[in-house]
């Protein structure tokens, strides 16, 4: 598998519509994809603890996609087992009026982690990019100045020892179709649906556009974005956890050192 070719680079020139949604890499198949899911949890749980144990870094991953594209469903698979201590899912909806009242970025400041701590935003800073530019719920003049104003956000978190990372979950307009018509079949998905999905659905071509400019403008090299392709969820869930993985292993989280003369200790009865 190589990530790689998923990691947008900063300039890169980008055309969504040629990603293949059902790429699955090397992997043969769902079993295999399990297998080396488990393996890559283990790898995320261990240096998680020591993230957690360092106390002096944090690492904010960003899940970003169309509706149905899977964004509840990696966060439950990738994050299975971490420990809750150091570990916390923060999903944004529709602005209410005191962060309405603020710059954009206000709301996701207060989540973003702490010393020692992984993050998840489900949905993000880019929804003032996406769906605020499709449904135009501010001026273009606002809206066009945002990524600017998202890269130096994100440049400042990474000066300041948060590792930020960005993936988007890639699905196919059929794919959405199969997934929302499976909401509406089964009664124990039903509360996932809302008959506003087909009013964004009917957008779609215009997110593509959003999501397109979003991840262009905003693959820096301290903050990059992946395109996961997800029309197979093993496929969408194996690369995520891997990229995780792997850059807690880079951000090389250690345990604090004890304090001196520990061997010497011996506990009284
Ligand atoms: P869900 O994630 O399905 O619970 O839906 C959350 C809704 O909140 C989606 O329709 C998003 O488009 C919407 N939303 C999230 N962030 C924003 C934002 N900054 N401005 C407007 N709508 C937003
Ligand atoms: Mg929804």
């Amino acid at each position: 598998m190589d990530l790689h070719s998923y990691r947008v680079a900063p300039g890169q020139k980008l055309e969504l519509s040629n990603w293949d949604p059902n790429d699955t890499g090397d992997i043969a198949d769902k079993s295999e994809a399990r297998q080396l899911l488990k393996i890559e949890r283990k790898r995320i749980v261990a240096l998680q603890e020591r993230l957690f144990a360092e106390a002096q870094q944090s690492l904010l991953v960003i899940l970003q996609a169309t509706d149905t594209g899977g964004k509840d469903g990696t966060i439950k698979h990738v994050l299975k087992g971490v420990n809750q201590q150091g570990c916390r899912v923060r999903a944004f909806k529709v602005p209410n009026s005191v962060e309405l009242a603020h710059d954009f970025l206000w709301r996701y400041h207060q989540h973003t982690p702490r010393d020692g701590y992984m993050m998840v935003f489900n949905r993000s800073h880019y929804e003032d990019v996406i769906v605020v530019r499709v449904k135009n719920l501010v001026e273009e003049e606002v809206w066009s100045k945002r990524y600017e104003q998202i890269n130096d956000f994100e440049r400042m978190l990474t000066a300041n020892n948060t590792r930020v990372l960005k993936f988007y979950l890639h699905i196919s307009k059929d794919e959405q179709k199969e997934r929302l018509q499976a909401r509406l079949d089964d009664p124990e998905k039903h509360w996932k649906f809302s008959t506003r999905d087909l009013a964004e659905r009917a957008r779609w071509d215009a997110y593509q556009v959003a999501f397109h400019d979003a991840i262009a403008k905003c693959s820096t090299d301290y903050a990059p974005w992946y395109v996961v392709p997800a029309n197979n969820k093993w496929y969408r869930n194996l690369v995520v956890a891997r990229v995780i993985a792997n850059t807690l292993e880079e951000m090389n989280p250690q345990f604090p050192p004890p304090e001196p003369g520990l061997e010497d200790i011996v506990i009284a009865d």
